[in-house]
């Protein structure tokens, strides 16, 4: 008897999950879209210095942008990165080698898409450092997606993850593995430590052909050509284990690669409030 209900259970719940996967399936791939949020602009003053432990850049200063993604799943939404704090819109913060500045806050962003920040159902990040994280507390009704190092060494007085520390918090942490976000292979956060160790990038499967989002695996073209890697980075070898699983993606996927920091990366994607499609 105990074996009949087992099995009629069985029974009971494939045609079910069948029937909800059904729909994506059946429509072929489900459709996916991006657009490109402005979370900032950071003035490096020596970037060279900043950004090259081989001395591979020119001496002087560059204007970098600070980027955020807003990727639609059917009516899911993630929210890759988080920019710089929304505590600095209209200011510039100088805290020596760097100069950060805002002019918009995510959430006013979204307000045009018409979206509030209750309508994010997962926020990723590529890390952990400032001008990524800066807004994540916005998004707090959301699935946290990150790195599970970088999770726990952004504990203490300045964490930006306070509201996904406690009890039952939403989190899913990537340890070493890719983390397929909507679970049909269509974004994946990809496992590509070294520029901090639990750094990730990501996919996002369009209609149009894939694109690679960088996370800070680069800074700049320039940085992609000469496989230039930062002083302060946490593993000089796992960036340039990364850098070659990155680059091998990008050739066998025929991807566009889109660094976050690239002023002239903002051009691959139509421009805000226009999606990739
Ligand atoms: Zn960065």
């Amino acid at each position: 008897m105990t074996w009949l209900l087992a099995a009629a259970t069985l029974i009971g719940a494939a045609p079910a999950h069948a029937a909800r996967a059904a729909p994506a399936h059946a429509a072929g791939a489900a459709k996916v879209s991006i657009v490109r949020l402005d979370c900032g602009t950071i003035l490096v003053k020596d970037f060279n210095a900043f950004f090259s432990d081989s001395f591979d850049y020119k001496p002087g200063p560059r204007r970098i942008t600070d980027s955020c993604y807003l990727v639609r799943h059917m009516n899911d939404y993630l929210l890759w990165d988080s920019g710089l704090p929304a505590a600095l819109k209209g200011k510039t913060n100088d805290i020596g080698p760097v100069a950060a500045s805002l002019a918009q806050t995510i959430v006013e962003q979204l307000g045009q898409l018409a979206l509030k920040p209750a309508d994010i159902k997962f926020i990723g990040m590529s890390h952990m450092h400032f001008d990524h994280t800066g807004q994540a507390a916005a998004f707090a009704s959301a699935k946290l997606v990150i790195g599970k190092k970088d999770f726990e060494l952004s504990k203490g007085e300045k964490d930006p993850f306070g509201p996904w520390r406690g009890a039952g918090a939403k989190v899913q942490t990537m340890d070493g593995q890719d983390v397929d976000v909507f679970g049909d292979g269509s974004v994946v956060a990809l496992n590509m430590p070294g520029h901090t160790p639990g750094h990730m990038a990501l996919l996002v499967r369009l209609a149009s052909g894939p694109v690679l989002l960088t996370g800070d695996l680069y800074h700049s073209d320039e940085a992609r050509a000469k496989k230039s890697i930062p002083p302060f980075n946490t593993s000089r070898a796992d960036t340039l284990a990364s850098i070659d699983r990155f680059e091998r993606m990008a050739k066998n996927l025929g991807a566009k690669v889109i660094i976050q920091h690239e002023p002239a990366d903002i051009a691959k994607l139509p421009a805000f409030p226009k999606a990739a499609e």
